[in-house]
């Protein structure tokens, strides 16, 4: 075992302390990175403060991460001492249903292995990227290329994949009209992502606050979605609108914005039931759906992407001890667009 420096939440309710934790021994299939950068995803305050059911505590979050391989087991083929490589939200899977088979391992039926607060193979929690280092199954570790620098890349591993894949499984394209709700750490990529695969963008944030940014990522438009005017001029205006807001909103109101056909996808995931009226589905043959993470296989290729495309996410890089007044400003829809620990500070 190795222990490791890490931030953990000691319950729901305490601030993130710093603390230790152990990792395993490096396994045959293993590698062991050293931790450079991980982002806070607002699946980690929802984590931690109980949103989504209860969970073991002490518990270190975080799962955007990213480093540089520093040991490797026996059998490992795919990475090499000094790689940067990324580690995202599954640590592994059961590689054998359907969903494992099609490289969809995020929609595994026997369920995947979270990065933290999943049971892992040993029986014991899983703990996230608020640490030191960390050991992985080198099938969920994937390359980060040269070109996209640290601190800028460990975004991509949560907020990336969850907003391309959807972008891709819809296929958007040129002529495609995409709407994103909520301008934070997963819609401000959902914009530079829509607007790299030639969609006409859209966002829809509740003032015009960030409008300037907005359109500096990409947007070809911007509305404010406290002014009622916004929810009557943009009625069947988009093809797919990607709904990031982690807190609950009127369905019905968004689904009225949809063309013909067209699709909303829920990637935020408030813990509440949300309704919606099945009339407003009918007016436009609208779906309604939802979308988690995305594959091993479909993460390297956004992360190629976002190489190729020279993207990657806009971040507020700060150190270990300010996580928590992190934490408030996210709450706060305050943050410009993603806030990345610097793991050095962790001591
Ligand atoms: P975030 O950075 O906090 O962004 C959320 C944005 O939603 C805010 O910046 C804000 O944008 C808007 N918003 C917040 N509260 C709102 C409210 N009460 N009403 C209307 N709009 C509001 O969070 P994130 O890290 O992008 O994550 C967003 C959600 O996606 C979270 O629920 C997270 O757990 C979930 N998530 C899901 C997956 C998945 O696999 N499906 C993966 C990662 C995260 P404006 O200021 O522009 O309005
Ligand atoms: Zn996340
Ligand atoms: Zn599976």
């Amino acid at each position: 075992m190795l222990t490791v420096n890490a931030y953990a939440a000691p319950s729901a309710t305490e601030p993130l302390v710093p603390t230790t934790i152990q990792r395993r021994d490096v396994g045959p299939k293993d590698v062991l990175v050293k931790i450079r950068y991980a982002g806070i995803c607002h699946s980690d305050i929802h984590t931690v403060r109980g949103d989504w059911g209860p969970v073991q505590y002490p518990l270190t979050v975080g799962h955007e991460i990213v480093g540089e391989v520093v040991e490797v087991g026996d059998e490992v083929t795919k990475h090499a001492v000094g790689d940067r490589v990324g580690v995202g939200c599954m640590v592994n899977s059961c590689r054998e249903c359907d969903s494992c088979r099609a490289g969809e391992e995020q929609y595994c039926t026997g369920g995947n292995v979270g990065t933290y607060a999943s049971v892992d193979r040993d029986g014991t929690i899983t703990q996230g990227g608020y640490s030191t280092h960390i050991v992985v199954d080198e099938d969920f570790v994937v390359h980060v290329p040269e070109s996209i620098p640290y601190e800028a890349a460990a975004p991509l591993l949560c907020a990336g994949i969850t907003t391309y894949s959807p972008l891709r499984h819809w296929k958007v394209g040129k002529g495609s009209r995409v709407a994103v709700i909520g301008l934070g750490g997963l819609g401000h990529m959902a914009v530079k992502l829509a607007h790299a695969l030639g969609a006409e963008v859209t966002v829809l944030s509740q003032s015009l606050r960030k409008k300037d940014d907005g359109l500096r990522l990409g947007a070809d438009h911007y509305f404010a979605t406290s002014d009622p005017a916004t929810f009557t001029d943009l009625v069947r205006s988009f093809d797919l609108i990607i709904n990031t807001v982690s807190a609950p909103v009127d369905l019905d109101a968004y689904l009225r914005l949809l063309a013909l056909n067209g699709t909303m996808v829920n990637v935020g995931a408030p813990p509440e039931a949300l309704p919606i009226h099945v009339f407003t589905l009918f007016s436009s043959r609208a779906s309604f759906a939802g979308s988690s993470i995305g594959g091993i296989r479909e993460t390297q290729e956004m992360l190629d992407f976002c190489a190729e495309h020279g993207i990657a996410s806009d971040v507020e890089v700060i150190s270990a001890d300010a996580i928590n007044e992190a934490y408030e400003r996210v709450l706060a829809s305050d943050v410009r667009y993603r806030f990345v620990i610097d793991v050095s500070t962790i001591r």
